[in-house]
């Protein structure tokens, strides 16, 4: 059974390539900012708990976020395996879920941080009905107007230049000890994530052995 994780700095293209995996292997993705940003979209009682949080580039506390997956976890469509991606990102999340289920893979997606600026920098949503794009990699077809629905696209409060410069330096904070965690337990797969999208999921596809 397939339980894997993606991790890398935010721009990395993690989420575009957790998305191919889950089609390639039939199993669903869990994105914990995706949660966060659907319970904040709602007014949850959680969702404004983290909105000054999410809104600052910070990291949302670890017994929320822990707890948050724990219960996304237990849900049935997980049961024939999940991709997590945007967890764990800190050595007490690692620690959490490594007690909670064991890992098959760990996929590292390596990038830069100049490479990963530019690339969060161009993201855009619909500010109607809150579909993704980017100009760099996913335009829309008319400039600033959301292809689905016709919303004007805007940029994300947590793609700020210094929103952007919170969540790096927060990363490099954090990620040492979570890929040396996982190099340790000998489940961690690097992969070089700067060329294009295609070239990425290549080699995820070689090292995961998704072609045989
Ligand atoms: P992402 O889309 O994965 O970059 O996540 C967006 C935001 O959600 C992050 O900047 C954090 O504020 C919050 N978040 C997502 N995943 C986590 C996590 N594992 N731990 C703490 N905060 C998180």
């Amino acid at each position: 059974m397939h339980k894997i994780v993606i991790l890398g700095p935010p721009g990395s293209g993690k989420g575009t390539q957790a998305e191919f995996i889950s089609v390639a292997l039939n199993i669903p993705i869990i994105s914990t900012g995706h949660i966060f940003r659907n319970e904040m979209k709602n007014q949850t009682d959680l969702g404004k708990r983290i909105t000054a949080i999410m809104d600052s580039g910070g990291l949302v506390p670890d017994e929320i976020t822990n707890e948050t997956v724990k219960n996304r976890l237990q849900q049935d469509d997980v049961k024939n395996g999940y991709i997590l991606d945007g967890y764990p990102r800190t050595i007490a999340q690692v620690e959490y879920l490594d007690q909670l289920d064991e890992l098959s893979r760990v996929v590292n997606i390596d990038c830069s941080d100049s490479v990963v600026t530019d690339r969060m920098a161009a993201r855009r949503t619909c500010s109607k009905c809150g579909t993704d794009f980017n100009i760099l990699f996913k335009p829309t077809k008319v400039d600033g107007v959301c292809d689905q629905c016709q919303g004007q696209l805007i940029t994300r409060t947590d793609g700020e230049p210094d929103a952007i410069k919170e969540r790096i330096y927060i990363y490099h904070q954090q990620d040492d000890p979570v890929l040396d965690f996982y190099k340790n337990k000998g489940i961690l797969i690097n992969i070089n994530g700067e060329p294009s999208i295609e070239e990425v999921w290549q080699q995820i596809r070689e090292k995961l052995n998704l072609d045989s």
